[in-house]
């Protein structure tokens, strides 16, 4: 395997008569502008030279030179010959070839079989009149359009404008990791992404400290305060991983035929020493008795009385495990910042660790606000509703292992909201309330906020979402979710709830997300990025696929409930046609 060449790499992919180098002759200054070193490698047809027949390196090459290098003082090239009959050069090999301290992004040309990310040039005319397909819906590594003329995609896929090189950098250094703009969002819509308000949290916050010492059982779910290595070895003692003899292998060589003088079971071992010629029948998981080393499986012998005749040939030490060789003694098991799940549990019973240190519960009071909310239980007056929010959140939190205090439902009343507020925070590491951080909301919530503590109100660019209030309220967290059940869900989850596990002290807090095909048509207007609700599923085939819910207005709680996962579509992106590839993050995964 060819070494991974330390540079991004981008490829160029276009129909010819695209203006593909034209837009690269473009793209160079721009790039040079931003601080980048660029290099580009093309693929060209095989005959090709860059000599001039009747130089002299052009003479000594027909020569027979396998290698030419022409220097002088402003640029030097390597003419290397390929052997008759070579294949195609592979980028890998070329890349080689590259030295990364002088550059920070390669462009590529050609190589449209090889596996690097790329951006699709297409005149639109051009392709029309060839009848001409595109390469994205079938080429995966395809990670933008640049066109001349805005088209409806097959795929969430960013469009750019072929003819706006600049538009077409700014997407490069985002892509690199670059990006420039980030601050300043780049439709200044006072909108910000969801990665930029997690980020934004996740550096506005330390995890909790404490942490308290509890039982396996009571260990379930929760985060691990502290590394674990292991006391012993497992296995413990050297044992047997088949049914069949303990021999010595030095026997094999000098005996036609062995004894057998005993047997060794799992938890009973065989007393006493094997001396040569001389076998013992041995289960799995039984103690190797002194004087053996090696396992024959039962099937490979053959026994008549207690002679034992050994068939086909045993390597030293076969179907015998060895001790620590499942976990050393001292070897880390477990790292710090772990949440146990229920194989955690079993392993750290299998060096018998009986209790655990792990971080105290995060402490979370939550309520609804809103004047039309109704408690179950009570009849719905006019203009009423059920308070759905609350019992959501109660179960997400659930989910989470928190110490939830649930607080109910607070009026839009100035006094009732100041109380709530100073109660929550004085009982909780995080306040969670949802409703009234809309704009044109009872004013209060706002006031209240203000007066008590340091808020921000964030307008998200998701959908469903947008809203959010976050800040400190005296010594606690504050989160304030927006009203409409499905966005204070999605808001929960996209957002609340990694900064959750991040103040719980889980290391790991990304959410895993597949690729899939959609089997349904999915509606999108280009602006924000949607968190559609949908259920994955098998096709016919057995292909796991994704499927919509059905209307995706943020009040319907019904698909929220139907789904297993969000369909999650980038802001640029317009309506996705049925078979195009979206991204899925399983609520399981989240
Ligand atoms: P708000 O964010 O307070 O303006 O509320 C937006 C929408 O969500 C309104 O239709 C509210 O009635 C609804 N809503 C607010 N809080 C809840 C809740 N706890 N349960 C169900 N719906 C709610
Ligand atoms: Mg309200």
């Amino acid at each position: 395997m060819d070494k991974p060449f330390a540079r991004p790499l981008l490829g160029f992919a276009a129909y010819s008569g695209t203006g593909k180098t034209t837009l690269l002759e473009k793209l160079l200054p721009l790039l040079r502008a931003q601080g980048l070193q660029v290099s580009y490698i093309k693929h060209s047809h095989h005959k090709v030279d860059i000599d001039k027949p009747g130089k002299d390196s052009y003479r000594l090459r027909q020569a027979g030179a396998s290698q030419v290098l022409l220097a002088s003082a402003k640029r030097w090239a390597l003419m290397q010959e390929t052997t008759e009959g070579s294949d195609e050069p592979r980028l890998a090999e070329l890349l080689q070839q590259l030295d990364p301290s002088q550059c920070d992004l390669v462009l590529v040309e050609g190589f449209k079989h090889e596996s690097i990310p790329r951006i699709e040039c297409q005149r639109q005319t051009l392709m029309q009149q060839h009848g001409r397909p595109a390469f994205y819906p079938d080429d995966q590594h395809v990670i933008a359009l640049a066109t001349d003329s805005p088209i409806q995609t097959q795929r969430p896929i960013p469009c750019l404008d072929l003819n706006q090189p600049p538009e077409i950098v700014q997407f490069i250094l985002r892509w690199m990791g670059r990006d420039t703009t980030r601050k300043e969002p780049m439709n200044n819509d006072g909108l910000i992404s969801v990665a930029e308000a997690q980020q934004r949290i996740r550096d506005s916050l330390e995890a909790i400290s404490g942490f308290e010492r509890c039982s396996l059982q009571d260990a379930y779910g929760r985060v691990l305060a502290e590394a674990v290595t292991s006391p012993i070895n497992v296995p413990g003692y050297v044992n047997s991983a088949m049914d069949g003899y303990a021999i010595n292998a030095d026997d094999l060589a000098k005996q036609t035929a062995l004894t057998v003088v005993g047997q060794a079971l799992a938890g009973v071992p065989f007393e006493g020493e094997v001396k040569p010629g001389q076998a013992v029948r041995i289960m799995t998981g039984a103690m190797l008795p002194t004087g053996c080393d090696t396992v024959v499986m039962q099937e490979q012998t053959m026994r008549e009385g207690d002679s034992l005749q050994i068939q086909g040939e045993h390597r030293m030490g076969a179907n015998v495990r060895q001790i620590g060789e499942d976990i050393a003694a001292n070897s880390p098991v477990l790292p710090a910042g772990r949440r146990l799940q229920a194989a955690d549990l079993g392993l750290l019973a299998s060096l018998g660790i009986a209790e655990v240190a792990v971080r105290r519960r995060l402490r979370v009071a939550s309520f609804s606000t809103g004047d039309e909310l109704c408690s179950l239980g009570q009849a719905l007056g006019p203009g009423q509703i059920y308070d759905s929010n609350r019992y959501a959140l109660y179960g997400l939190l659930r989910e989470m292992d928190v110490e939830h205090h649930d607080m109910g439902v607070i009026r839009d009343d100035p006094t009732a909201i100041r109380e709530a507020f100073k109660g929550a925070a004085a009982i909780a590491d995080v306040v969670i309330t949802s409703g009234g951080v809309s704009v044109g909301d009872a004013d209060y919530v706002k006031q209240i906020l203000d007066e008590l503590g340091e808020i921000g109100f964030w307008r998200i660019r998701m959908k469903p979402g947008k809203p959010l209030a976050f800040g400190r309220l005296g010594q606690a967290l504050f989160f304030g979710l927006p009203g409409n059940p499905v966005s204070s869900m999605a808001t929960f989850q996209q957002i609340v709830k990694p900064s959750l596990r991040h103040l719980q002290g889980e290391i790991d807090t990304t959410a895993s997300s597949l690729k899939l095909r959609t089997v349904s048509r999915l509606k999108k207007r280009p602006g924000r990025a949607d968190y559609q609700r949908g259920i994955l599923e098998n096709d016919a085939e057995g292909e796991l696929v994704v499927r919509s819910t059905g209307p995706q207005g943020s009040h319907i709680l019904s698909s929220m409930s139907q789904a297993n996962c969000f369909i999650v579509l980038p802001a640029e992106c317009g309506d996705v046609e049925e078979g195009a590839i979206v991204e899925v993050q399983p609520f399981s995964m989240l």
